[in-house]
């Protein structure tokens, strides 16, 4: 079954929204005009619009609705971490499904080492992902479906109505290379027209290296992170299953493929799982499998998820993992999630609702 696609301003391209613009009774440019408002000003509300004609303004606000979701739940963390839950109505699919977005608050560092203020954003790609990995929540639901270019962008306009965002991470539910034709037309508008550079959004992947091999000659349109978890290969069929059978090796070299095409270094994401992947043996192999790439590992303890039979590693284990790939010459951060008292691991306020 499918459905017409919702009539709202995000959703119309250009000639639409022009046409639906001219029939309400305002000019080609008004289009433009609305759009900006939304997307570099913010603004959620055609009242608060006083460049449009009054009697436009009206208009639209009786037949073009701005946004096509709803806000469904919202938890607020002691350090400010909001994460949304998003409901949008049946797209193509027969059905409505909801994403999470979570809006950190924060004075960041950037990259050249000054802090910068405004929040991080975490944006969703699809509702649940079909990657599957054990540790995640999202990947227990399984996929619902692949969300729509003007749904990814919702989630950027209702994450700047929180306050202003300095950076974007697509770290959310779901696999960005796996619906990546929409997620790029939702980064092309967060880029022209919210005016957030491609450097400070970060995608996050699984890596399938055909994939990353077809975007490397292309224009980055953001950095580049992959999920890793393991420098064993066993393993790593078991944490990430849809990679089953795909070698590790075939992963770091797509990596290398787009480091050497875009110039961006990449970072290696790795879930640290209290004794099962966090063993000081397992630092090694890494370090070795990284050796001589110019890349910075991501340590990101486990967040846990309920019902998961995984195991937070204690901040001794995993400074020790980090020391110990430090000293085998390899950078590594550590991300301890924010906001964890609000079920801040992605997709774990959907889970709950959806028990
Ligand atoms: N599908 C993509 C992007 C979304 S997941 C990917 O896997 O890269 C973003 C990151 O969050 C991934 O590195 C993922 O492994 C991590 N993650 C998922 N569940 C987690 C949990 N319960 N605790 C900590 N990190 C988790
Ligand atoms: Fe999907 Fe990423 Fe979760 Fe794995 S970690 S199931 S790829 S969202």
């Amino acid at each position: 079954m499918s459905a017409e696609k919702p009539q709202t301003l995000l959703s119309l391209d250009r000639e639409e929204l022009e046409a639906r613009v001219i029939a309400l009774g305002g000019r080609s440019f008004h289009a433009r005009i609305a759009r900006e408002n939304v997307l570099a000003k913010g603004l959620l509300d055609y009242a608060q619009m006083t460049s449009l004609p009054a009697g436009l303004r009206e208009a639209l606000r009786a037949e073009l609705p701005i946004l096509a979701g709803s806000e469904s739940a919202r938890s607020v963390a002691a350090d400010k971490t909001t994460k949304l839950l998003i409901a949008f109505p049946q797209a193509k699919a027969a059905r409505d499904v909801s994403v999470e977005t979570v809006h950190m608050p924060s004075l960041y560092e950037a990259e050249e080492g000054e802090h910068v203020p405004g929040a991080t954003l975490c944006v969703s790609t699809q509702a649940g992902c079909p990657v599957g990995c054990p540790f995640c929540a999202s990947g227990q639901l399984g996929l619902a479906r692949n969300l729509e270019a003007h749904e990814i962008l919702e989630q950027y306009v209702r994450g700047r109505a929180l306050g202003p965002l300095a950076r974007s991470v697509v770290m959310g539910m779901g696999e960005p290379l796996l619906n990546y034709t929409a997620l790029a037309t939702a980064l092309d508008a967060v880029h022209d027209e919210m005016g957030l550079g491609s450097r400070k959004v970060t995608v996050s992947t699984v890596g399938f290296p055909e994939r990353l091999r077809e975007l490397a000659p292309q224009k980055p349109r953001f950095q580049l992170a992959i999920s890793l978890h393991t420098p064993d290969q066993e393993q790593r069929d078991l944490l990430v299953p849809a990679m089953k059978g795909v070698p590790i090796e075939d992963v770091l070299a797509a990596g290398d493929d787009w480091f050497q095409k875009t110039g961006r270094e990449i970072t290696y994401e790795y879930v640290l799982l209290g004794r099962d992947n966090d063993s000081l043996g397992h630092a090694e192999r890494l370090a070795q499998r990284l050796r001589g790439r110019r890349c910075t590992v991501n340590l990101i303890p486990f967040n846990p998820v309920e019902g998961s039979p995984f195991k937070r590693p204690g901040s001794r284990e995993v400074e020790f993992f980090r020391a110990e790939l430090e000293a085998e010459g390899i950078i590594a951060t550590v991300r301890w999630s924010r906001g964890l008292e609000s079920d801040s691991a992605c997709g774990q306020l959907r889970l709950r609702n959806a028990r």
